[in-house]
């Protein structure tokens, strides 16, 4: 029997309609939110090793109820129309999701960068850049892209730099990308954001029993088994944390070349390692391995980490799926007949749009620090240090005049008198957005009787927010 799929754009709609189903919206507002504005492709050449080599690339704008709009460029060979045009989407309903004043857009480019040197890939990309450049498709005001699949710090430096190149006098030309280095205008803390952001939103689900008890799930987060599909940077970084910080077990990693299990617990660390040394997970030693890869998605296991590719959760297997949590660190990981069939088995699904938001929220910290040409924290740290050192005198003084030793646990001091600096405040800003935006899904999950799942609830969300904006122009 041939599972007929509907495409990632149609999947995305669909979960789209659901939502707008059980809104009261104007009339015609549905499809104009749903529909995605302008699709640009362009078909440049660039001479390499004695040839011209001729690269098709997309910038796709959703929505720009808000301007700039935002989102990633992707370098992957199964770069379509299509799928920049569903990730577009998932840009707007995010930003709306944790108020991140933003358009939704995406760009992608169909290339295959391990098939590159260095020093061709910063031709092929300044080259991109200078076309969506041309058409203010890169732009501070208008158009901001960052990271994805394929892409990261060093493609972001390139960009900014092509974009300065173009226009020397914009004293804002840094804010025309984000998820740079450090060292060209980007801000601590970004590389790790979104895996950062899986953390928070795990953490933030099991502080509600209810919701523990909706997947079926008792107690914290310690000691759940979790498997990971992809070790790249978001399924890196949320597995690092997750383990180090909270106390789960990585019992399963699936990369391209198969996946390793240990119900022991895998050391996240150590296996990042051989992938960058190897490639991929085979031959990996302290681990079974299987070369079946897809198959331990099936596993048993607390929590699934999708963070790769879209579709990996389909027709084709998710009546086989046991995970009772599934967390969508990819975007579009799960296709939406899936998604029907894990809802009727009772699976409970942090969705794409929310759990993988806190990329886009560190690129909006890194914006306004580019807008604002200051990093954060440099006004207030010793300030605040200061102050933290008056009322520490003064409790010593308090203490010799009661004729007491004061004694503070030994990094007491040490901790309440340090001013936070840029990491810090980063990671607390998108600690509140990650809180913030999960109680607004929670209390639609849990008070509209209409509404049975999260990614409902966080549609109803968005969905609201980039209406009520429409409204407010009048529109
Ligand atoms: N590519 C990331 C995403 O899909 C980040 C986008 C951004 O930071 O603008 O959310």
């Amino acid at each position: 029997m041939v599972l007929q799929e509907p495409s990632f754009r149609e999947s995305v709609d669909l979960m789209f309609n659901r939502a707008a189903a059980i809104m009261d919206l104007p009339p015609g507002l549905e499809e104009k939110i749903r529909v995605c504005n302008a699709t640009y492709t362009v078909r440049f050449g660039v001479r390499l090793r004695g040839q011209i080599h001729t690269f098709t690339g997309y910038r796709s704008v959703h929505s720009e109820h808000m301007e700039p709009v935002k989102g990633g460029i992707r370098y992957a060979m199964a770069v379509n129309q299509d799928e920049v045009e569903a990730l577009a989407a998932l840009m707007t309903y995010k930003c709306a999701l944790v108020e991140a004043p933003f358009g939704g857009s995406k760009g992608g480019l169909c290339i295959d960068p391990r098939q590159y040197e260095e020093h061709e890939l910063e031709m092929i990309t300044r080259r991109f850049a200078y076309e969506l450049a041309k058409r203010d498709l890169i732009n501070p005001s208008q158009n901001v892209p960052a990271p994805d699949m394929g892409t990261g710090e060093r493609e972001m430096a390139w960009i900014a730099d092509q974009y300065a190149r173009m226009n020397t006098t914009d004293i804002n030309a840094r804010a025309c990308v984000t998820g740079k280095p450090l060292n060209a205008g980007g801000i601590a803390g970004r590389v790790e954001a979104t895996g950062r952001g899986v953390q928070f939103a795990l953490r933030e689900f099991f502080r509600d029993p209810r919701d523990v008890e909706k997947a079926g799930l008792t107690g914290g987060l310690e000691g759940k088994r979790v498997i990971v599909q992809g070790l790249g940077n978001v399924g890196y970084h949320a597995a690092k944390f997750l383990a180090q910080q909270d106390g789960v077990r990585i019992t399963g990693i699936i990369e391209r070349d198969g996946a390793l299990f240990d119900e022991g617990g895998l050391d996240v660390e150590a296996v990042h390692h051989w992938i960058a040394r190897h490639g991929g997970v085979s031959g990996f030693p302290d681990a079974t391995h299987t070369a079946e890869g897809a198959a331990v998605l099936e596993h048993d296991c607390d929590i699934l980490i999708p963070a790769a590719l879209e579709g990996v959760i389909n027709l084709a297997n998710a009546h086989r799926i046991q995970a009772p949590l599934i967390i969508e660190a990819a975007n579009g990981p799960v296709t939406a007949g899936a998604d029907e069939i894990l809802r009727d088995k009772g699976t409970v699904i942090i969705p794409d749009m929310y759990a993988n938001a806190g990329g886009v929220t560190v690129s909006y910290f890194e914006w306004v620090k580019n807008l604002s040409h200051i990093r954060f924290g440099r006004m207030q740290r010793r300030q605040e240090e200061a102050r933290h050192q008056l009322v520490v005198e003064q409790l010593e003084t308090l203490s010799d005049a009661l004729g007491k030793t004061w004694s503070p646990s030994p990094d007491f001091k040490e901790k309440y008198l340090r001013g936070a600096d840029e990491l810090e405040l980063v990671r607390s800003g998108l600690d509140d957005t990650m809180r913030t935006a999960y109680q607004s899904m929670r209390e639609v999950w849990h008070d509209r009787a209409d509404v049975q799942d999260l990614r409902t609830a966080a549609y109803i969300v968005s969905i609201g927010k980039v209406a009520a904006s429409y409204r407010a122009k009048g529109l």
